[in-house]
C-alpha cells in the first residue's frame, strides 16, 4: 500500500465533513425551530450569529440608545448606573442641551 490509491484532496474527508454539516444543521433546527417560531410570534427578531447560538431581541429596543453615563454597560465603577436603572439603554433619542453655565 503506497496510497496511490487514496482519493485525492482528501475526499473522503469532505464528504464526512459535509455529512457532519449537515447533521449539525439537523440538530440545530431541532433544537431551535420551537423557540424561534415563538419568538417570532411573540414579535421577536431572531439572529442567528452561530450554528447553536440564538439571540432574540425585541424591535422595540432599537428605539432606545445606549445610556452616555455608563456607556451602554450598565454599570459604572460606582455600581449599576443610575440613569438607566442598569439596563444600559435610555427610552428615546436623547437630546443634548446646552447650558448657560
Ligand atoms: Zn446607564
Amino acid at each position: 500500500m503506497d496510497g496511490s490509491n487514496m482519493p485525492v484532496n482528501g475526499g473522503w474527508r469532505n464528504v464526512v465533513r459535509r455529512w457532519l454539516d449537515a447533521a449539525l444543521e439537523a440538530l440545530d433546527a431541532l433544537a431551535f425551530d420551537g423557540p424561534d417560531a415563538r419568538a417570532v410570534a411573540l414579535g421577536l427578531r431572531v439572529h442567528r450569529p452561530a450554528r447553536f447560538v440564538r439571540v432574540y431581541r425585541s424591535p422595540a429596543f432599537d428605539t432606545r440608545t445606549p445610556c452616555v453615563p455608563c456607556d451602554g454597560e450598565g454599570v459604572t465603577a460606582r455600581g449599576p448606573c443610575r440613569d438607566c436603572l442598569g439596563l444600559g439603554r435610555v427610552g428615546g433619542r436623547r437630546s443634548v442641551t446646552s447650558g448657560t453655565g
